[in-house]
């Protein structure tokens, strides 16, 4: 099920979206307030997917859920009640995941720096800490002493290894602020020997995010049994997150583009002039009538390694092919495998609705202004993401043109896409952004003074309100100013 078209009407599994958007209209609960839109069933497909290709493995295995991605209470039970667990990253959601009902013993407070009061309250429930540092590890041994508590931990290793991701979501490189450098790992532990309220379970290993190339995890991996096979005494791996999701899954490859935007064209012709007479050529001609189609386009542009930046593409593992890797290396079987991936179990399940509220253009650029914005969909303004846009209605126009599409908030980084193939919409009509299941709602902002919007849960033909949009007296609670 998940999202799909019926009749050119967007779907959310039995749900026809544009009929759930006049619908929140006509209740005045939500006047012209974006929402998520998850599907249920992508979940629970997400999550079974993982159970699957880790109960082919020999080993005992865990799978936690990178709360960050997502911290929805309610979509945290169903993860509960389909036997994940969690990996947090801050004190906050931790009690979140206690609120919840997850059981602490296989819980991992991640973080390059906890507060006291975030480190005890982990000692306390007794979950696992991810040791971040020497100075992170002085302080979980303070901690557990005064509180007289015992520490289990893992140790997060540097591995110096590239991912291959943008280098904000970049972690287990030398130079970033997460984990402990290899180097170091053998100081570390030597301090740890001398101590009996902490017990080493285990090492993490956390790359980065938007992983589309096993190669660095299957290095990542060797590495880590490497130094197993050097130390006895450890129970626990825990390889991380970090796989990326198709984000140009839906793309149509055979849409055609409209003559009378030969921007593309033009950066075609700007990078042609640097290649060698033998190189490509392009079809002009043909391509003026419209008869090169995104697929052949960027077939060509590939061969000859000039994809421009607007056109990514994605080759992305899947998570049977991640397990794979975890079965290659063959860590011995008395070893536990964590897996605490975030993306890779919501981003696909959601939906951002919003509305077009016009069209313009300026100098050759043109704009569809949506009432979505970056406080909702904040990936593509931080890390230049791609996510997939369409109308969730028909659009009455025969040519597609070059668009780019934004929101209201009072940036020129505020954009949800560039340089997309659409029609020209009709006021009020619906559109979509895909894959915001990951890193939206959760990184949503009260920017421009915008309410955080609703979300929504459809399960077959019926649907429920996860969370309720802010309001504005919600927004100002904080402030206490009175008139
Ligand atoms: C964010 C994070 C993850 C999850 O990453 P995804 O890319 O969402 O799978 C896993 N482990 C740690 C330590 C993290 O910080």
């Amino acid at each position: 099920m998940g999202f799909e078209y019926r009749e050119g009407y967007l779907y959310c599994e039995n749900v026809c979206l544009k009929d759930l958007q006049e619908q929140l209209k006509d209740s005045g609960i939500f006047p012209d307030s974006p929402v998520f839109v998850y599907s249920k069933d992508l979940i629970l497909k997400n999550v079974k997917s993982y159970q699957q290709a880790l109960n082919s493995l020999p080993n005992d295995t865990g799978l936690n859920f990178s709360v960050k991605a997502n911290t929805n209470p309610h979509l945290l039970r169903i993860l509960r009640d389909e036997g994940c667990s969690v990996t947090l990253v801050s004190g906050n959601e931790l009690r979140l995941a206690l609120q919840v009902g997850f059981t602490p013993s296989q819980m991992v407070l991640n973080g390059n720096g906890k507060c006291r009061w975030e480190t005890r309250l982990a000692l306390e429930t007794g979950c696992l800490i991810n040791v971040d540092s020497e100075f992170d590890l002085k302080q979980t041994i303070e901690v557990s002493k005064e509180f007289n508590l015992e520490a289990r931990v893992l140790l997060r290793i540097n591995l110096n290894i590239d991912a291959h991701v943008h280098p904000y979501i970049s972690t287990g490189m030398a130079g970033s602020k997460f984990g402990i450098d290899e180097e170091q790992l053998g100081h570390v532990m030597d301090l740890i020997k001398t101590e009996n309220h902490i017990k080493v379970f285990g090492l993490h290993c956390h790359l980065g995010s938007t992983i589309q190339d096993l190669t660095a995890i299957r290095l990542c991996l060797k590495k880590l049994k490497t130094k197993l096979d050097e130390s006895i005494d450890i129970k626990y791996i825990n390889i991380g997150g970090g796989l990326n999701i198709n984000y140009m899954e839906h793309v149509d490859d055979t849409q055609c583009i409209d003559h009378e935007d030969d921007q593309i064209l033009k950066q075609v012709e700007g990078k042609l002039k640097d290649l060698p007479s033998n190189g490509f050529k392009i079809d002009h001609q043909k391509y003026k009538n419209k008869q090169i189609n995104r697929r052949d386009w960027i077939k060509k542009l590939k061969e000859h390694d000039m994809l421009p930046d607007c056109i990514p593409e994605n080759t992305t593992p899947s998570i049977k092919d991640l397990i794979s890797t975890v079965e290659e290396t063959g860590f011995h079987h008395s070893i536990k495998i964590i897996v605490e991936p975030g993306r890779s179990i919501v981003g696909n399940t959601a939906v951002l609705l919003s509305s077009v509220l016009g069209c313009k253009t300026s100098g050759n650029i043109r704009f569809i202004v949506t009432t979505g914005s970056m406080t909702e969909v904040l990936r593509p303004s931080l890390y230049d993401a791609y996510h997939h846009i369409d109308f969730t209605e028909p659009v009455e126009d025969s040519t597609r043109h070059l668009y780019n599409v934004v929101g209201p908030v009072c940036e020129s980084t505020d954009f949800l896409g560039k340089d997309r193939f659409l029609k020209t919409p009709h006021e009020g009509c619906g559109v979509a952004v895909w894959d915001v299941g990951a890193y939206c709602s959760s990184m949503s902002s009260n920017y421009n003074c915008r309410v955080r919007p609703a979300e929504i849960l459809v399960d077959g033909s019926s649907w429920k309100i996860i969370r309720k949009p802010d309001s504005y007296e919600d927004m100002m609670s904080a402030y206490e100013y009175q008139q």
